[in-house]
């Protein structure tokens, strides 16, 4: 027997349509936002992420899964994908159009060796977006949006959005004094962690998680007091944006975020569940204003967030904020003998050319035990095929719902199952089965609903047939 890896997950059938689902989702938004996909290697050399996620970073001194090739390569399993997607743009010479900015989205796996818990795995799923080229205040606006735009569209209500800024150099630099002065009273009490982070880089000091150097951190300097003048402007800009667009928010004058390469303005989205399930951010990201010179790319500024898919599963799955999605079989094909199997591969593979959702049973079995298969199976129709039906080129169709049963032609099976699926829908009294709308009837075509709140949330395939 061999167990999945510690801190690893399977994602298996109904999960990994959520997961889907998900991704689904906010890849149509994203490209409603004007993004296109990247798909970068999970493979990355090590020192794009030393350079780019930083040196002093937990990530980068205590996670990343890195060995030597056999051609004596460092090579990392890459921990987080902005860098990796930057250097795409930089290799593939993006920058030189000066088509600015590029926008990337992307989904994939990252890992971390963390420690497992609720919510944090060694092996994740993140979706994200990075917009690269420009440093307009209003770029980092529309990001953050767009992150809220994305869960508010996955029916995450009460969101808790986090910003702080981390200023420009003056302001870092000045702060950075503050710190060392403050906590060089202090370090000799705390974490061996925070020891090392007061050497390397002290900004990390303020993300400690050990609960007994909190009191101490809690009553550190504040970046917001250190703020130049023109950091200050841009991050009250922000603010004033976000207030303007009716997007709540609170400052959190601690939020340095774990990769060294933010500059500016970062933020978090959070979430607790109904039944208080915390998996720590949902999201995450910020304005980076050195990554892309740091990586070989020209002096240009960018921002993003990535979204951890793991968390929103689990958030929705408490909450259920999935829509139905429904996989139901459509028709259930019942052969009975050795002949009727041969004539069932042709119906099967003529009915699933037409799109509908067919199964087949192929191996010896009663009636009986077939029928309570298709009715497992949620069939709607079931098709029996007996000697009878292969001696007249006919098929038995039975409604699993009405019970109804009929003796057609193989040709006119088809346009019957057309007919009476409709039918079936229409039992619905075109009331949109998906939860955003429960219920209510659902006006557009293709159940494109909106919702109560504006938003439409049928990306996924369900029966709703509206006309
Ligand atoms: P980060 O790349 O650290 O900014 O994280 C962005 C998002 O990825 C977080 O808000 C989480 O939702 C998700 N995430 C980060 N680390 C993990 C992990 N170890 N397990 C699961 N999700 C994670």
């Amino acid at each position: 027997m061999f167990n999945v890896l510690k801190g690893t997950h399977d994602v298996i059938k109904d999960e990994a349509l959520k997961y889907s689902y998900i991704e689904e989702t906010l890849t149509n938004i994203a490209i409603n936002y004007g993004y296109e996909e990247f798909r970068t290697p999970v493979i990355e050399n090590s020192e794009l992420f030393t350079r780019s996620v930083g040196d002093s970073s937990d990530i980068v001194r205590k996670e990343m899964y890195t060995f030597d090739d056999k051609g004596g390569r460092s090579i990392t399993l890459r921990p987080e994908m902005t860098a990796g997607i930057v250097r795409s743009m930089v290799n593939a010479k993006l920058f030189a159009m000066q088509d600015f900015p590029v926008k990337a989205f992307y989904c994939g796996p990252n890992f971390r060796y963390e420690r497992p818990q609720q919510g944090r795995y060694r092996q994740f799923n993140q979706f994200g977006v990075e917009c690269v080229g420009v440093s307009t205040v209003e770029r980092d606006v529309e990001t953050i949006v767009l992150g809220y735009h994305m869960l508010q569209f996955l029916r995450f209500r009460d969101l808790k959005l986090l910003i702080n800024t981390l200023g420009d150099e003056e302001t870092r630099e000045n702060y950075k004094k503050a710190l060392k002065e403050y906590f060089g009273q202090h370090i000799d009490e705390m974490c061996n962690d925070c020891k090392e982070r007061y050497k390397l880089n002290i900004l990390r000091i303020l993300d400690c998680k050990d609960p007994d150097d909190r009191p101490i951190i809690d009553k550190a300097p504040k970046i917001t007091d250190y703020l130049s003048d023109a950091a200050r402007e841009r991050f009250e800009k922000i603010k004033e944006y976000l207030t303007k667009l009716e997007i709540p928010f609170e400052v959190d004058s601690e939020l340095v975020r774990g990769l060294d390469y933010y500059t500016g303005v970062v933020f978090e989205f959070h979430y607790t569940s109904s039944n208080g399930n915390n998996y720590g951010a949902i999201g995450a990201g910020g304005h980076y204003g050195n990554l892309v010179k740091e990586i070989g790319g020209p002096d240009i500024e960018g921002v993003g967030f990535a979204l951890g898919i793991e968390r929103l599963a689990k958030i929705m799955e408490d909450d259920q904020l999935f829509p139905e999605i429904n996989r139901n079989v459509e028709v259930y094909v019942m052969p009975i003998g050795e002949k009727a199997v041969q004539k069932a591969v042709e119906i099967a593979f003529e009915l699933r050319l037409d799109f509908f959702r067919t199964e087949v049973c192929y191996e010896k079995k009663s009636m009986s035990a077939l029928f309570k298969k298709a009715e497992r199976k949620n069939a709607k129709f079931a098709v029996i095929i007996g000697e009878d039906e292969l001696k007249d080129n006919t098929v038995n169709v039975k409604n699993m719902l009405t019970k109804e049963q009929v003796n057609i032609s193989m040709q006119e099976l088809p346009s019957y199952l057309v007919e009476k699926l409709d039918q079936n829908e229409h039992q619905h009294e075109h009331s949109c089965e998906c939860s955003c709308c429960e219920g209510e009837e659902c006006e557009h075509d293709d159940c494109d609903c909106d919702n109560e709140e504006g938003h439409c949330c049928c990306h996924h395939k369900h029966d709703c047939n509206k006309a």
